[in-house]
């Protein structure tokens, strides 16, 4: 670790995590630097963010930008290098001065990239789950490997990590949580905007109130996610791997006032559970100083004006996504890489208007069951399940139109 302030990659900067995670940074500069960004499409963004924060390093994807980007940044007299390409990314989430990576890409995209950084040692802040929907024991393995320190940063999945016995969560796969006392995990899930809108009506849903959440403020697709509960299933599948849990100790919950971010259950019949103000700047401050506590900016929990918690069942019939992760998991091998990238193609269709918000539980479920025969977990073989499962889903698509 170098001396001074850490040295912070941020993988997925112009996006919504990535934003917040340049605000906490930006609370603590004697603690951390930017070292690194990365972006896709917003090209104005990223150069505001090196005038800002100066990062060594800014990677964007294609060549064109990176020569818009460039000429801008000299013109303002930035030293920022400009790189681009996916070699470039994982240049930046695996170089020696990096001391943590915030793992902010939205989709499989952002695998690569983050198993690089996995395999480097690095100290992960995981908010990009698709990396281990797609390849949960590839990632686990390589972390395993080379000691990186996986933190993770999607609200649920950091709210356990916190309510785990501390020795449990740093080295889940040398133990089960049945030895550690623990009966299961209670995953909790808002509902999303749609959680008591009648079923007969949910054809009719717009990409606009699907983007709309009630309690988080989030990217497009992860929203999309959240109001087909299919966000709930890839964290189902993100919470087998990170704690090492069978999937029958797994729980869901609708809680929608998302003031309980999680919960762990033990075998003598506590219940410990992590709350706050539903802001996603709680879990980044958390990982970036784990385990030293820093201030986020976050609005304290103010339970009198909350006043009260409720629960229920989710509703599978009306939501069918959650159903699909859980057989997806059961089914094992590629097939969450399956549901993963149907479920990608789903969403961007669904944005675009092109399928109904129905159609994204019965595009995923006719992919894994044309897709249905891939059983080996090689990187080779989850890339190219992956690949087949979006191309089998444009073909679907295409013969529904
Ligand atoms: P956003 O859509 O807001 O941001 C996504 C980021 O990824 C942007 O920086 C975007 O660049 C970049 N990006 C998009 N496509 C590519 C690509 N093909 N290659 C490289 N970079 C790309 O997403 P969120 O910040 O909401 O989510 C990021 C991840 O964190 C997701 O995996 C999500 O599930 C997870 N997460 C998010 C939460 C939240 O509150 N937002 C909560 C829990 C988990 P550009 O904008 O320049 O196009
Ligand atoms: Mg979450």
């Amino acid at each position: 670790m170098s001396v001074g302030p850490q040295n912070v990659c941020i993988l997925g900067a112009t996006g919504s995590i990535g934003q917040s995670t340049l605000d906490v940074i930006a609370r603590h500069p004697e603690r951390y630097r930017v070292f690194a960004i990365s972006g896709a499409t917003q090209v104005e963004k990223l150069i505001q963010i090196a005038l800002q924060h100066h990062p060594r390093y800014l990677v964007v994807l294609d060549a064109a930008a990176a020569t818009s980007i460039a000429a801008a940044l000299k013109a303002a007299h930035c030293l920022t290098e400009v790189l681009c390409g996916a070699d470039a990314l994982i240049a930046i989430a695996t170089a020696p001065e990096v001391d943590a990576v915030m793992a902010a890409i939205v989709g499989a995209a952002g695998m690569p990239a983050t198993l690089a950084a996995a395999k480097a040692g690095k100290r992960i802040l995981l908010a990009n789950k698709e990396t281990l929907v797609l390849a949960g024991r590839l990632f686990m393995q390589a972390a395993s490997a080379s000691g990186a320190v996986l933190l993770p940063i999607d609200s649920e999945h950091n709210a356990i990590f916190q309510s785990l016995p501390e020795s449990y969560r740093e080295h889940p796969y040398q133990q089960s949580l049945t030895t550690a006392g623990v009966d299961k995990l209670i995953l909790t899930a808002s509902g999303g905007p749609f959680r008591t809108r009648p079923a007969e009506t949910l054809a009719s849903i717009t990409p606009a109130e699907a983007v709309k959440h009630p309690n988080w403020s989030m990217g497009r697709k992860i929203s999309v996610d959240s109001a087909s509960l299919m966000n709930k299933g890839l964290e189902v599948i993100e919470a087998h791997w990170l704690f090492n849990a069978p999937v029958a100790q797994i729980e869901v919950i609708v809680h929608p006032q998302s003031v309980i971010h999680s919960m762990v259950q033990y075998r003598d019949g506590s219940v410990m559970a992590q709350l706050g103000t539903p802001d996603m700047r709680t879990p980044i401050a958390y990982g970036l100083a784990y385990p030293e506590r820093i201030a986020a900016g976050v609005k304290p929990l103010d339970l009198l004006s909350i006043a009260r918690l409720e629960f229920e069942a989710p509703d599978l019939e009306r939501f069918p996504c959650l159903a699909h992760a859980f057989a997806a998991i059961a089914q094992g091998g590629a097939t969450p890489a399956v549901l993963n990238a149907a479920n990608e193609v789903a969403v961007e269709y669904f944005l675009a208007g092109a399928i109904r918000f129905t159609q994204i539980p019965e595009l995923i479920a006719a992919t894994v069951e044309q897709c249905h025969a891939v059983s080996d977990e090689s990187l080779e073989a989850l890339l190219a399940a992956d690949q087949l499962a979006r191309s089998t889903a444009l073909q679907l698509i295409g013969r529904w139109s």
